[in-house]
C-alpha cells in the first residue's frame, strides 16, 4: 500500500473560480455594450502545483493562458490549446525565438537585450507586450526608457519581426495598499499615453478589486492576469477566499497512522517544542515537510481530523506530523485528515500559521504526493 497521502485536484472548482473572476470583471446587470476585459489564466509553475494538463482542461473558457516556461507552453499546444499563450518573462535566448514562432507564443519584452536578440533574428511576426516597470524594480523598462523601447518594438513590427504590440505592467501591492496601486496605474497611464495596443496590468488582487481594471488606460482593450484566485486561494491577507466565492481546487489529505495517549509532562516531536500539561490523546498523520507541508507550521496550525477541526502539535517531521485529538475522541488509526482544502482549513490559514502565503504551499507539494483528478467538487 502506498502512504495514505494525496492531493485531489477538482477541475470543476478551477472552472468555477474562473467564472467568479469573469463575474467580478463584468457583473451581470452591467450596462449594455460594456466590454469585459479578456482573461489570461496564469498557469505558471505547473499551474501553481495543480498540473498544466488539468489547468488546460479546466480553463477552456479563458481567453488565453500565461506562463513562463517554454516547455509548459509547448505542452499546452500539444494538448490542443489554440487560443493565445503569453510568456510572462518572454524569451531567454535567441534560439528560443523559432520555438515562439512555431507554437505561436506571445512574448513579453522587458529589457533591451531582448530587443537586440529580436532584431538579430528572423522575421517572426510575434505578438508582444512591452513591459513597464511601474514600481516593482523587477522586470520591465524604466519609465524614462519606456517610449523608446515601445518605438523600437514598432520598428521591429515594420520589419516583420513583431505582430501586435501591447502594453504591460505588474502591481507590487494590489493586495494590501490601494495608494501604491493607484500610483502605479497613474504612472502606467502617463507612460503609455497615446500608444496604441491592449493593456495588461491586473493580477488576482487587481482583478478582484472592483472596478480597478477600468482605471487602467487601454483604449485597444484589456487583458487581466489572475493566477492564485483561480486555484481557490486569496491574494488578500484579510479577505478569505470563501468570502470571495472561491473554492479550493486542491485538497491535501492523508490519514492517521498511529493514535496514542500521552501523560501530562510528555513532549511531542523534534526539539520538544510542545509539552503536554495534562494527559492528551494525539494522532500521527502521514504527512511531513518532504510532502511539501511547511515545516514552519508549528503548534496550533489548523488541521481537520475525522471532520473535526483541531491543531498541529509540536514540529513537523519529514514524513509525519502530530495532531491534537482531544476535540476528536472518536478518531482512530485510518481516520481521514485534511491538511488543507475541501473539508479542512484553507491553504491560506495554514500558510499564515507558517509565516508564508498560500502560493508557496500550493507550488511546493512534492512530486511524491499522488494527484487525484476529479471532475466534480465533492461539495457540489
Ligand atoms: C504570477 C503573475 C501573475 C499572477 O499573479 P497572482 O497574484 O497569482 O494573481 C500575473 N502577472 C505576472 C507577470 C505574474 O508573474
Amino acid at each position: 500500500m502506498p502512504r495514505p497521502i494525496s492531493a485531489t485536484i477538482s477541475l470543476s472548482s478551477l472552472s468555477h473560480n474562473l467564472e467568479v473572476v469573469r463575474e467580478q470583471l463584468l457583473p451581470s446587470g452591467a450596462p449594455d455594450g460594456a466590454v469585459r476585459p479578456a482573461i489570461w489564466a496564469v498557469i505558471k509553475a505547473n499551474a501553481y502545483g495543480h498540473g498544466v494538463d488539468n489547468a488546460v482542461r479546466a480553463f477552456s473558457q479563458a481567453d488565453g493562458l500565461a506562463m513562463l516556461d517554454l516547455d509548459e507552453a509547448v505542452r499546452c499546444r500539444e494538448l490542443g490549446w489554440s487560443k493565445p499563450i503569453l510568456l510572462l518573462e518572454g524569451f531567454f535566448e535567441e534560439r528560443d525565438l523559432p520555438v515562439l514562432r512555431e507554437y505561436g507564443l506571445r512574448t513579453t519584452l522587458h529589457c533591451v537585450e531582448q530587443l537586440d536578440m529580436l532584431e538579430a533574428g528572423q522575421p517572426a511576426g510575434l505578438d508582444a507586450f512591452v513591459k513597464l516597470d511601474s514600481g516593482m524594480s523587477r522586470l520591465g523598462f524604466a519609465p524614462s526608457g519606456y517610449r523608446q523601447a515601445y518605438e523600437r518594438a514598432v520598428r521591429a513590427r515594420q520589419a516583420g519581426l513583431l505582430g501586435d504590440i501591447g502594453k504591460m505592467s505588474h502591481f507590487a501591492r494590489a493586495d494590501d495598499d490601494a495608494d501604491t496601486t493607484r500610483e502605479q496605474i497613474a504612472l502606467f497611464n502617463a507612460c503609455t499615453e497615446g500608444l496604441p495596443g491592449a493593456a495588461s496590468v491586473c493580477n488576482s488582487a487587481g482583478t478582484l478589486t472592483q472596478g480597478l481594471w477600468a482605471t487602467v488606460q487601454g483604449q485597444d482593450g484589456h487583458w487581466v492576469r489572475p493566477g492564485i484566485c483561480l486555484y481557490g486561494a486569496s491574494p488578500f491577507a484579510s479577505r478569505p477566499a470563501a468570502q470571495i466565492g472561491l473554492r479550493p481546487a486542491m485538497t491535501l489529505a492523508s490519514r492517521l497512522i498511529s493514535v496514542r495517549d500521552i501523560p501530562a509532562g510528555a513532549s511531542v516531536g523534534y526539539g520538544h517544542i510542545f509539552r503536554a500539561d495534562r494527559p492528551m490523546r494525539i494522532g500521527v498523520v502521514a504527512c511531513g515537510y518532504a510532502d511539501g507541508y511547511p515545516r514552519h507550521a508549528i503548534t496550533d496550525t489548523p488541521i481537520t481530523v475525522a471532520g473535526v477541526r483541531t491543531r498541529v502539535l509540536g514540529r513537523v517531521s519529514m514524513d509525519m506530523l502530530v495532531a491534537d485529538l482531544d476535540p476528536v475522541p472518536h478518531a482512530q488509526v485510518g481516520s481521514p485528515v485534511v491538511l488543507w482544502g475541501e473539508g479542512g482549513p484553507s491553504v491560506d490559514e495554514v500558510a499564515q500559521a507558517a509565516g508564508t502565503i498560500g502560493y508557496e504551499l500550493l507550488c511546493a507539494v512534492a512530486p511524491r504526493v499522488p494527484k487525484i483528478v476529479i471532475q466534480e467538487d465533492s461539495s457540489s
